[in-house]
């Protein structure tokens, strides 16, 4: 790693925010307050992502008083994938940080993140020491998907980092160079390379509100991911489908070898049934998996834009941005 040859950046932060109007008060403020230490030229850009709380009115009140901070409100809840992208589009900066809007992410890493950057790391990826919000099964679940998804896949992506990170121009311009559609961004970190280091935090608690991601919610996202970055489910399926008719083959065998040797017929049509349903289940489980993979390349080939802005504000914007 080279390190950077000038040493004050210009600095783009972006932070999606669905329904934070409870939040942005506080950490607008105090992340641009943390972002002006860092390079006296800095941008804040939150992503609004269809918010349907007092969001607008909050922003419009944060974007009056700073004339650094963008409000980017999308046309609907299009998911933190999306409003990312969204904000990685919009930003500026030769460098760019991710952060919650939620209080989650220290501002107090910033200074550390941004010294790896000038000795010439491409990426200060933020890992998660523990998550008191998870539960034993949660924490299990977010385990196996890891070791899924990294299973036999060139790619690793690193268990526990978020979407809390710092990242150099070349990298976001590497982001947006990606057309797919489904957007599972800790996959397209790990995809994009460049010189990656992590650095350890403690999460604060949500400063408001809820998480807006429950089981359903992580669930949706880590198929998402699945489908995008591994083929271990289909792998999965041939290995199923081969070990069951080697155990038939083997069965059939053992059959034959009954009745000829010591004539016993094959009682019943319990086997069968079981048999047959189990069978039938596999066939099904298979067939939902396949249509995992046909319905993403689905979405793909529609190649409907994976976020609409409505309207941009800020002082800063350059004339003619207001739609973006
Ligand atoms: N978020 C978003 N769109 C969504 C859901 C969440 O922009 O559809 C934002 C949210 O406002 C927050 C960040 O993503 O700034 C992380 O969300 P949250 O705190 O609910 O997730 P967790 O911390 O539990 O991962
Ligand atoms: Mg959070």
């Amino acid at each position: 790693m080279n390190p950077r040859p000038h040493t004050t950046p210009t600095i783009s932060c972006v932070i999606p925010a669905f329904n934070e109007a409870s939040n942005l008060g506080a950490v607008v403020p105090q992340t641009l307050a943390a972002l002006q230490q860092l390079s006296p030229q800095a941008e804040l850009i939150v992503v609004d992502d269809g918010s349907t709380d007092d969001t607008a009115r909050v922003m419009q009140g944060l974007c009056a008083a700073h004339a650094q901070v963008v409000h980017m409100r999308l046309s609907r809840n299009f998911g933190k994938e999306s409003a990312l992208t969204a904000g990685l589009d919009m930003a500026r900066g030769e460098v760019v940080i991710q952060m919650d809007a939620d209080g989650q992410h220290p501002t107090s890493l910033l200074p550390e993140m941004l010294s790896k950057w000038k000795q010439g790391a491409d990426v200060v990826y933020a890992v998660r020491k523990a998550r008191e919000d998870q539960s034993a099964l949660q924490a299990g679940l977010i385990g196996l998907f890891y070791k899924l998804i990294n299973w036999g896949s060139h790619i690793e992506i690193p268990a526990n980092a978020g979407d809390f990170r710092l990242m150099d121009r070349q990298v976001v311009n590497a982001l947006k160079a990606i057309p797919e559609r489904n957007r599972f961004m800790k996959g397209l970190y790990a995809w994009v390379g460049f010189h990656s280091t992590a650095i350890d935090y403690e999460p604060l608690p949500r400063a408001d509100g809820l998480s807006k991601f429950g089981m359903g919610g992580s669930f949706s996202l880590a198929l998402t991911g699945m489908v995008a970055f591994s083929t271990a489910p289909l792998r999965l399926l041939t290995l199923g489908g081969l070990l069951l008719a080697a155990a038939a083959l083997g069965y059939g065998g053992w059959v034959v070898v009954e009745y000829f040797f010591w004539g016993i017929k094959v009682p019943g049509y319990a086997t069968l049934v079981v048999g047959m349903m189990f069978l039938s289940g596999i066939q099904l489980l298979g067939l939902g998996i396949l249509a995992e993979y046909v319905g993403r390349i689905y979405d793909e080939v529609k190649r409907r834009p994976s976020y609409i802005v409505a309207q941009c504000s800020g002082q800063g914007l350059p004339d003619g941005q207001g739609g973006c």
